[in-house]
């Protein structure tokens, strides 16, 4: 009987435990997504008592992951201000971007802040063990500054193909890496553990959880860049990756029978119609110079005739990437399609005009629910994106991490 009772008590403090951890996930994600959220609407939004509210947060403010604010008495209804509680800036994920000129590094807080951006320009496409030696470099000079916070691990983005199952770099064809275990490098170069993903699978993420795909339930985001376009879908507020961690490569969907040969294999994607590269040359810019795109081509085809030569090429773009976003559409349907990189510019001449041409292609339930839109957090985006990646493993369970380097594990999408 005794050892029945030590039993069910264990088992009842064991159940105990994983309805705290569990609170502890729901309050620490409600901060981590609004930034800052009062006890009052803590308490409401998640059915819990006021006391048990105080104790979760109060455990959350010693682990230094949120802060107690006074409250906005200006904001206040009625009755005893409520204390607010925000993301301590003190938690935080080192963001790593390696690309063909360069190795980006980030530093974003809890609740998304980027908090530091690093740019190492390299002379030539980095290796893998180049980009890994770049980014350990800059961390360990990082160190005293990361030592101080709570550094929960690092994002790697990646542009080109992660495998869900071990993190492993199948293909970047721009980097011309090819089953390289960057992540796995850099864990062991740095200590930190290492999450991996596909940079438009990020950019999808940072979208949904912080920029114009906020509360949206089907999100596609298609980024053009210039080595091509990627792709990432969420549902319902998770990435979808496929089988291997690869999906969302709409890039490589067929959208023109006779078209060029692409790298992948195939001919007539949607990234050898629909590229960065003609515009640029039609309106004399160089490779550097892309982020005026936007604006440049708005000005020059506000007094283009209609035969003008920029004109056709945005016209032929804009045609192929209908044909793409309109089987994205038939196959996903979904609520929101979000342009980034230089398919904003494509979608900005004529917003009304690309969005009927979509819908022209979709059956008539999907063509309702399809709306199209240029992201919202600019430059910033990755770094949200691969932040969002790290700080997920920590909201999932805030009382098991600790501040210090864990032992070796990858993640992907
Ligand atoms: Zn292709």
């Amino acid at each position: 009987m005794a050892t029945g009772s030590v039993v069910l008590s264990a088992m009842r403090g064991s159940n105990l435990d994983m309805v705290r951890r569990r609170n502890l996930s729901l309050v620490l994600g409600r901060v981590h997504e609004l930034g800052a959220v009062s006890r009052a609407r803590l308490t409401k939004e998640t059915g819990l008592n006021r006391s048990t509210i105080a104790a979760l947060v109060n455990e959350l403010v010693l682990l230094e992951h949120v802060i107690e604010t006074d409250p906005d008495q200006a904001h206040q209804q009625v009755g005893r201000p409520s204390p607010v509680i925000v993301p301590s800036d003190r938690t935080v994920a080192v963001v790593v971007h390696p690309e063909m000129d360069s190795v980006e590094i980030g530093l974003v807080a809890l609740g998304g802040r980027v908090l530091r951006r690093v740019r190492f320009d390299t002379e030539r496409v980095p290796s893998p063990r180049e980009a890994v030696n770049i980014a350990a470099a800059v961390i360990d000079g990082m160190r005293g500054e990361l030592d101080a916070f709570h550094t929960v691990g690092i994002g790697l983005v990646i542009p080109g193909l992660v495998r869900a199952s071990n993190g492993v770099v199948a293909v970047a064809p721009h980097l011309g890496w090819r089953d390289e275990p960057v992540a796995e490098m850099l864990q062991d170069a740095t200590g930190y553990r290492v999450a991996a993903a596909n940079d438009a699978s990020l950019g999808a993420i940072a979208e949904s959880v912080r920029g114009v795909g906020r509360g949206v339930g089907q999100l596609v985001y298609l980024n053009g860049g210039a080595s091509g376009i990627g792709g990432g879908i969420m549902s319902s507020g998770s990435p979808i990756g496929g089988a291997s961690g690869f999906a969302g490569e709409i890039g490589h969907t067929l959208v023109r029978n006779d078209g060029d040969p692409c790298h992948c294999g195939s001919a007539g994607c949607l990234e050898t119609e629909v590229a960065r590269a003609p515009l640029l040359e039609a309106l004399d810019l160089a490779p550097h110079e892309s982020e005026r795109l936007n604006d440049v081509l708005l000005e020059h085809l506000s007094h283009a005739s209609a035969d003008d030569p920029v004109r056709a090429i945005v016209n032929r773009q804009r045609k192929y990437l209908a044909v793409a976003l309109g089987n994205v559409a038939n196959i996903l349907n979904p609520n929101l399609i979000v342009f980034g990189g230089f398919l904003q510019s494509l979608y900005a001449v004529d917003p009304v005009g690309l969005t009927a041409a979509v819908r022209a292609r979709t059956m008539s339930g999907p063509d309702r629910d399809v709306t199209l839109a240029q992201a919202g957090l600019g430059a910033s985006i990755l770094m949200v994106g691969a932040a969002e990646l790290v700080f997920a493993d920590l909201i999932a369970d805030p009382a098991r991490s600790s501040g210090t380097p864990r032992a070796s594990r990858t993640a992907a999408l």
